[in-house]
């Protein structure tokens, strides 16, 4: 083992996250070091992947690989959770995929290393130190001996549970699952189930090597409070309340019970100007929305994209940063609210603490309530720009950077849009001159876009009343205060 290896980018973890982020970079042109401590394939909990995963295989040109490896392709879930009832929930707008997480990470690692990533494996990094900006010196352990690598960039993808960088993570409403994988059941590979407990909630899914991944998820407190001395036998316990998952009873255990923390987290702050968090070290949401191994990919996609501009571009530093948290952050909370309404759609059993605390969707300033504008318009209508939108700079990706670019913003929009579909807003929005004609605007405009473009742009633009009569009077107490740094950036 050599003493020493010295590379451009460190990526620690060769989960989905640190695979995906590791290839993308490889890709990008820099010279990337992957290190893993777990020999492959091993086991991970997280088999299902729904229909909305395969766009964000396609982003990374991953979707071939998995595609071709065999795995089952459902068409369906069959869900017992806002009545008594079960109904199969089709997957759309295609089946998803039910993995096997050891091979599906094995596969994704190996496409990193098709791309030129050196990979130690089995090797376990120690805590990470550093002389200076882009000087990591990290311990890191082999079979063969101890090494240390030496990199400008570090990047965590080191998952939820390793304790990689020592930060306490702190949980609002703690959920635990237990699981167990089942052989010999009558369920056929590729069915899934999700219902509803008086106070847990169950998932189960027939995996491609025919064994039943059957997990029950509860409040931590309830768990310490059970203390339960026989594991299996109170979980076997719990798997007999569930009219969908009991068959697996039918069958025997393959493995041991699991206990593990499934509480939602979000790390203080996910990136620094020579590091950052990918995947499950940056956050993990709630694995009701089977969208955890999805979202670590995209964190990787984006995370990929702001190191790269990190290391070409220092200069860029506070932009690319911005733009990270505020990705990271949007995931969280779209995950976390999506989770509260379903949590709130159970209507089996009464509203039990259990399922009260998990309901409350997350306090995020919501765009303004903005009256749409149902006027309709005539082309000799004078116009101008809403005195409440603005053109402001902001943070985007564009070829495989990060770049500054005006967007429009305005108080009903969620956060500032620099494109509508293809087209750059603020090139449109910069040749509005107060009092022109809706007409002469239009003809301005066709020299950039089609005219069914152009049209689709006004109608939008005058219904969220971007666009309005230049003579329009508006009330100086109603005009809103544009922040000095735009909401969620
Ligand atoms: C109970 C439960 C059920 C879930 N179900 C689903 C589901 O159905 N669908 C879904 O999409 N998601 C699910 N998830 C979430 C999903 O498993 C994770 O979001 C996903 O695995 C995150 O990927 P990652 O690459 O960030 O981390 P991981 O997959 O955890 O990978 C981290 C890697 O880092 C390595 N590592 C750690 N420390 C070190 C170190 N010091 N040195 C070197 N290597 C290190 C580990 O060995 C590991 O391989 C579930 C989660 C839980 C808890």
């Amino acid at each position: 083992m050599s003493p020493e290896l010295v590379t451009e980018i460190c990526v620690v973890g060769g989960g989905p996250a640190g695979a995906a982020i590791a290839r993308q970079l490889a890709l990008l042109g820099h010279q990337v070091c992957l290190v893993e401590k777990a020999a492959f394939p091993r086991a991970h909990i997280g088999e299902s992947l729904p229909p909305s995963i395969l766009p964000v295989l396609d982003l990374l040109d991953l979707r071939p690989v998995v595609e071709s490896a065999g795995f089952c392709r459902p068409q369906s879930a069959f869900i017992r959770w806002s009545t008594h009832l079960p109904f199969e929930k089709p997957y759309e707008p295609e089946a998803g995929l039910l993995v096997d997480r050891g091979r599906f990470d094995q596969l994704l690692l190996e496409a990193a290393q098709t791309t030129g990533v050196t990979l130690l494996q089995p090797a376990a990094a120690g805590r990470p130190t550093t002389q200076g900006q882009n000087q990591w010196t990290l311990p890191v352990r082999t079979p063969e001996g101890k090494t240390t690598i030496k990199a400008q960039f570090l990047i965590n993808a080191t998952g939820k549970h390793s304790g990689f960088d020592r930060q306490v993570k702190h949980h609002a409403v703690t959920t635990l699952a237990l699981y167990g994988y089942w052989h010999d059941t009558a369920f056929q590979p590729g069915e899934s189930f999700v219902e509803a407990g008086a106070n847990e909630w169950f998932w189960g899914a027939a995996l491609p090597d025919g064994s039943f991944n059957a997990a029950v998820f509860l409040a931590a407190e309830r768990y310490a409070a059970a203390r339960p001395h026989q594991r299996t036998a109170w979980y076997r316990s719990l798997l007999a309340q569930a009219p969908l998952l009991k068959g697996c009873l039918e069958g025997h255990l393959s493995r041991s019970v699991q206990v593990c923390d499934a509480s939602f987290y979000l790390a203080p702050d996910p990136i620094g100007p020579d590091w950052l968090k990918v995947g499950d070290a940056a956050f993990a949401i709630d694995p009701l929305s089977a969208q955890g191994v999805q979202m670590a990919l995209l964190s990787a996609l984006q995370g990929g994209i702001a190191a790269h501009t990190l290391l070409t571009q220092p200069a860029k530093t506070e932009a690319v940063c911005s733009f990270y948290r505020h990705k990271i952050q949007e995931t969280v909370t779209r995950s976390k609210t999506a989770a509260a309404y379903f949590y709130a759609a159970q209507n089996i059993y009464p509203a039990s603490p259990f399922w009260q605390q998990r309901s409350q969707p997350p306090a995020v300033s919501q765009p303004a309530q903005w009256p749409q504008n149902t006027r309709l318009f005539e082309l000799s209508d004078r116009i101008r720009l809403s005195p409440s939108a603005q053109l402001i700079t902001t943070p985007v990706i564009q070829n495989n950077a990060i770049e500054l670019i005006p967007a429009l913003y305005h108080p009903s929009l969620e956060s500032p849009m620099a494109y509508l579909g293809d087209v750059e807003m603020a090139a449109l929005l910069e040749l509005v001159t107060p009092g022109q004609t809706i007409l002469e605007l239009v003809q301005q405009w066709r020299r950039q876009h089609d005219l069914s473009m152009c049209w689709q742009i006004l109608q939008w633009c005058w219904g969220q009343d971007i666009l309005v009569l230049a003579a329009a009077l508006v009330p100086p107490t109603s005009l809103p205060t544009v922040p000095s740094q735009p909401q969620l950036l």
